[in-house]
């Protein structure tokens, strides 16, 4: 199928699913649970003596997508999520993860690991069974000392990832294997880790074993999982002490981590390796249930701070391609990180209950995320830029990727995205409602990110369905139905972001349309009653655009969660077939060198936001749900070379261009763009 012949048929296939849910009835609400099964679907609390999160996330398949969120799960397992099994050998029938001789590192448990929430959250038949064929050779190869995974390969890594793919099915299957698995595999890595410790990925990443540890001491109570979790800690990297001291404040070059010196990898270069430092913002957090620490509980924003200040993009994301490097936002970042800092945010604000960590995980979700794939899900780059003008195998700027990475494709570069990015909107989905209060007790439910969805789950013994309606983060306001089996009084908390400031127009809460007091921006808002169904919660937020500043003082527009950018004309050219997919360059067919022409204190005044209707594709190019016309001048002076534009120049600068209105389009629609622009001298 050619590019746009697969769109369309993406399109009507994405339409056709809408209309087959709308038609499908409506599941039994509290259907009647089987007595002797363990209950999946009833949140597990926090076992002493782990100090209680501020949230507890709720088993998958608690909460389903619904809206343009659904639309976009259909997109991504239409795509190359769905098929991913029958287009690259690495996660194919030859899969090491299978029995096979192929892949037996960390591509099929990667794949798993997203492949399950999705397969779930959808209720998609074709998707379960790829992913029962993985779990169900797992959960009978066991060693008799208590490995799992392929024997070719006895490196702890890749069985990190796999844990987390197996503590998901559980949630959604309570099947009876999971848990014993679990718990031989944990006691032979407690008697074999002394002498065959952590090293390289797994040293670095660590903090993802030890949630799956303490997530099965929340299940079964044996101790020795807390002696396990001070073991990993132990052998693992100390992110925590990394980033009291931080000395990575520049672009991190090849001399500097010795990348062709030989001797394998060092740890000077996994300390600066992007992915590694994404899966390590949740250490802190992690960690802190086991110390105690209330140091240790604020890493999370400490780390994300330094991120930002030396690092940081206006997508979001700090670069990393793919050893962190500097603030030009001609620099790239790799899609695992993306999804990967996305996973720790998650975790980290179900343990700190930190608003401003849900801003983040949102930025990441409705920029970065959708932003470094086609529309239609069946190609991804591996490093993508703020500033990226031409994708193409021109020279890049990288500090150690290859020249591939950031064309959209099958494996750009390396194949590691391609298993690994499975993850990234379902576990976002996963993760927009959480529990509240530390036992069944003082139990509320916390809306933790918002998308259209459905939750269902037991709050003080009762079953209780909310149900979100909503187009955020295209529209401001956000429509929650309680339905409760019976009246239950819990709080429901509601984040309020803290771009969402009273000059921009109060926040608007109002339960059963009486108006709330106005919640204060960068906090949770909460509202204690006793529900009943049909009760009403509605949220507005103000979606005023707002001007935010970059490396050498650049501008970007941004509006609530979602980052504008100017939208590059693009021409896209194969490089080659790939299977059921292909490789593309992209070039750039106009120019794209303008300087924003606007008072930054005044910003909203010489914006204008239109809005339209949401399409098929919610992040369309073609139909973009929302846009914003801003005055601009050309910057002649401003250029690309080989590929790559220059680094804004400090602005303000002067220009004698003529004055323009030039239109901007969501982040995630421009595959060519620009997201940090010079300002002009007025
Ligand atoms: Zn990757």
């Amino acid at each position: 199928m050619t590019r746009s012949s697969r769109r369309r048929f993406l399109k009507q296939s994405a339409l056709a699913a809408a209309a087959t849910l709308a038609a499908r009835p409506a599941r039994a609400f509290a259907d009647a649970p089987d007595p002797a099964a363990p209950d999946p679907s009833s949140p597990v609390h926090s076992r002493a003596p782990l100090m209680p999160g501020a949230f507890t996330l709720l088993p998958l398949g608690s909460i389903t997508p619904a809206g343009w969120l659904r639309r976009q799960l259909e997109i991504q397992a239409n795509g190359l999520s769905g098929h991913l099994d029958e287009t690259w050998a690495d996660v194919g029938p030859n899969s090491g993860w299978l029995g096979g001789t192929g892949e037996s590192w960390e591509r099929g448990p990667y794949f798993l690991d997203g492949l399950i929430p999705l397969a779930w959250q959808l209720d998609d038949a074709r998707l379960k069974a790829k992913a029962q064929r993985f779990l169900d050779w797992t959960l009978t190869h066991q060693q008799p000392n208590g490995m799992i995974g392929p024997a070719s390969n006895d490196d702890w890594w890749p069985r990190i990832v796999m844990l987390k793919a197996l503590a998901q099915y559980h949630e959604v299957s309570a099947d009876p294997r999971v848990l014993p698995l679990m718990d031989r595999y944990f006691r032979h890595q407690l008697s074999a880790l002394p002498a065959r410790p952590l090293r390289d990925w797994g040293k670095f990443r660590w903090q993802d074993e030890a949630l799956s540890v303490l997530w099965l001491y929340n299940r079964t109570g044996d101790a020795y999982l807390l002696d396990l979790a001070r073991l990993l800690h132990q052998q693992g990297h100390d992110w925590i002490a990394e980033y009291a001291n931080f000395q990575y404040t520049r672009q991190i070059t090849a001399e500097f981590i010795k990348l062709n010196e030989g001797g394998g990898l060092k740890d000077l270069a996994l300390a600066t390796h992007g992915v590694n430092n994404g899966q390590a913002l949740k250490t802190g957090a992690v960690w802190s249930l086991v110390s105690g620490s209330p140091v240790d509980r604020n890493a999370t924003a400490h780390m994300l701070a330094e991120l930002d200040r030396w690092h940081g993009l206006p997508n979001g994301m700090f670069s990393c391609d793919e050893h962190l490097s500097g603030r030009d936002p001609s620099q790239g970042s790799e899609l695992c990180t993306v999804v990967e800092s996305m996973f720790s945010l998650e975790q980290a604000l179900a343990i700190t209950g930190n608003p401003a960590l849900g801003d983040r995980l949102e930025k990441l979700a409705f920029n970065a995320l959708p932003g470094t794939f086609t529309d239609d899900m069946w190609a991804h780059q591996y490093n993508q830029e703020p500033n990226q003008v031409e994708c193409s195998l021109h020279h890049k700027p990288w500090v150690s990727d290859g020249p591939e990475s950031n064309l959209y494709g099958l494996e750009p570069n390396f194949g590691c995205c391609t298993a690994n990015f499975h993850q990234g909107w379902p576990k976002f989905t996963a993760s927009l409602f959480m529990l509240s209060g530390s036992s069944d007790g003082d139990a509320g439910l916390a809306a933790a990110a918002y998308a259209p969805c459905e939750v269902r789950t037991r709050i003080r013994g009762t079953a209780v369905q909310i149900v979100e309606e909503t187009d955020y983060p295209f529209r401001g306001s956000i429509r929650f139905t309680i339905n409760p089996a019976a009246p239950v009084a819990f709080p429901l908390s509601l984040r309020i972001p803290a771009w969402a400031q009273p000059a921009d127009g109060n926040v608007s809460l109002k339960v059963n349309g009486r108006p709330e007091s106005a919640p204060a921006p960068g906090s949770f808002a909460h509202v204690h009653r006793t529900w009943r169904t049909g009760d009403t919660v509605e949220l507005k937020l103000p979606l005023t655009p707002r001007i935010t500043r970059w490396f050498n003082d650049s501008a970007a527009i941004e509006r609530g969660p979602l980052v504008f950018s100017y939208g590059i004309g693009e021409s896209w050219v194969k490089l080659r077939d790939r299977g059921m997919t292909a490789d593309w360059q992209v070039f750039p067919r106009t120019q794209w060198n303008y300087a924003l022409d606007v008072h930054p204190e005044s910003a909203a005044s010489s914006i204008k936001v239109t809005a339209s209707e949401i399409g098929a594709i919610p992040f369309s190019r073609e139909k973009p749900a929302i846009t914003v016309s801003v005055p601009a001048r050309k910057l002649p002076a401003w250029l690309a070379e080989d590929g790559v534009a220059a680094a804004p120049p400090q602005s303000p600068v002067a220009t004698a261009s003529a004055a323009e209105t030039i239109t901007l389009i969501p982040y995630a629609a421009a595959k060519l763009r620009i997201t940090a622009f010079p300002i002009a001298k007025s």
